[in-house]
């Protein structure tokens, strides 16, 4: 096993499956992608990783990399079967996730069946929406504010339940003016707010937008910069604080360079147990590889790595990334557990 590289993952991505009850314009994941070296949605469906597969998996992490932070994606991981088994190992093992669920009216039946099998979640992630405190009520928007109500609603419900609970706000043009509004309520309910903003789908690879108009992105204005720095001084709880905003704001529109190749601070993992580049981009050798080897073909992974991303990346605004750089650069891994 070659640890001396490796070292460095603070994020595991797990999308533990690519089935949803919801079908997002923007979302690739739960479709088929015109891109023919990917391959179709049946596929995945079919050979999907089963629990003992992710536990085993979860096991090698706990040896090898004890302080990494997993997020459970899918899809929507509560329609992952016997989610509760694998939230139960975590639990039983002191291993820090957080699942970041849909939270629809569909799916909240079953995040209480899962919570009443393991009696608490270390972390449970959910996105509302600053439109619902959009006074003018627009008819086109009227399931995107109902769907954000439903799930403020269900996330204050069950936080006596939950250790970290956090709300993932996506801005865009149309609900900029809203943020405070929403991060002050969260706060009142002991729910951290983590800020990201709506990207775009850069080529065909990019499987998380559809927005194509560079004009439909968030820049970094002056008057974004104030209500941040308000929200910070006020105290509100804003997922690690002004270093991470700071960073956020910094690549507006959407210049990040996560430099991967560089060193390798955060992994995702496909549904049929597959390594993809990164949440945004499948890539084509890193998916060579499967997370069960990945202590032993970590270098091989990582030069697939720096291949797919040179020829398939083209920047992001994507949080999570920007997230475990900084844990890695400024020490704030405990900061991300919130402890
Ligand atoms: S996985 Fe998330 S983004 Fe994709 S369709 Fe489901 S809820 Fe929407
Ligand atoms: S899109 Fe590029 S910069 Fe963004 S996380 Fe993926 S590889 Fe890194």
């Amino acid at each position: 096993v070659k640890l001396k590289l490796n070292n460095k993952i603070q994020l595991v991505n797990w999308i533990l499956t690519r089935k949803c009850n919801l079908e997002c314009d923007y979302c690739g994941i739960v479709r088929n992608s015109n891109e023919t070296i990917y391959p179709n949605i049946n596929y995945y469906n079919s050979f999907q990783m089963n629990y003992n597969y992710v536990i085993e998996s979860l096991e090698q992490f706990k040896q090898y990399l004890p302080d990494c932070f997993h997020i459970f994606y899918g899809g929507e991981p509560f329609m992952f079967p016997h989610l509760d088994k694998v939230i139960q190992y975590c639990n039983d093992n002191n291993i820090w996730y957080t699942i970041i669920t849909n939270n629809s009216k569909k799916i909240q039946p079953k995040i209480i069946k899962v919570l009443d099998k393991v009696g608490l979640f270390r972390g449970l992630t959910a996105s509302i929406d600053p439109i619902i405190y959009d006074p003018i009520f627009h008819p086109s928007k009227k399931d995107r504010r109902e769907k954000s109500l439903a799930g403020l609603e269900n996330l204050i419900s069950i936080s006596d339940r939950v250790d970290d609970m956090m709300a993932e706000i996506t801005i865009d043009k149309s609900n900029l003016e809203y943020i405070y509004q929403l991060v002050e309520k969260l706060t009142k309910h002991k729910i951290w707010s983590s800020i990201t903003f709506v990207d775009i789908k850069k080529s065909r690879y990019y499987d998380f937008s559809n927005v194509t108009d560079i004009n439909e992105l968030v820049d970094d204005t002056q008057a974004l910069r104030s209500v941040c720095a308000k929200m910070i001084d006020d105290g509100l709880w804003i997922h690690m604080g002004e270093e991470l905003l700071d960073r956020t704001l910094n690549i507006l529109p959407s210049t990040f360079n996560c430099e991967l190749e560089n060193y390798m601070h955060n992994l995702t993992i496909d549904a049929d147990g597959s390594i993809r580049l990164c949440l945004r981009i499948k890539g084509k050798y890193t998916s060579d590889y499967y997370v069960k080897d990945f202590f032993n073909d970590f270098e091989n992974i990582h030069n697939a790595m720096i291949v797919d991303k040179k020829e398939y990346c083209k920047l992001c605004n994507w949080t999570c990334p920007i997230m475990s750089k900084l844990a890695v650069e400024e020490d704030m891994t405990k900061d991300i557990l919130h402890i």
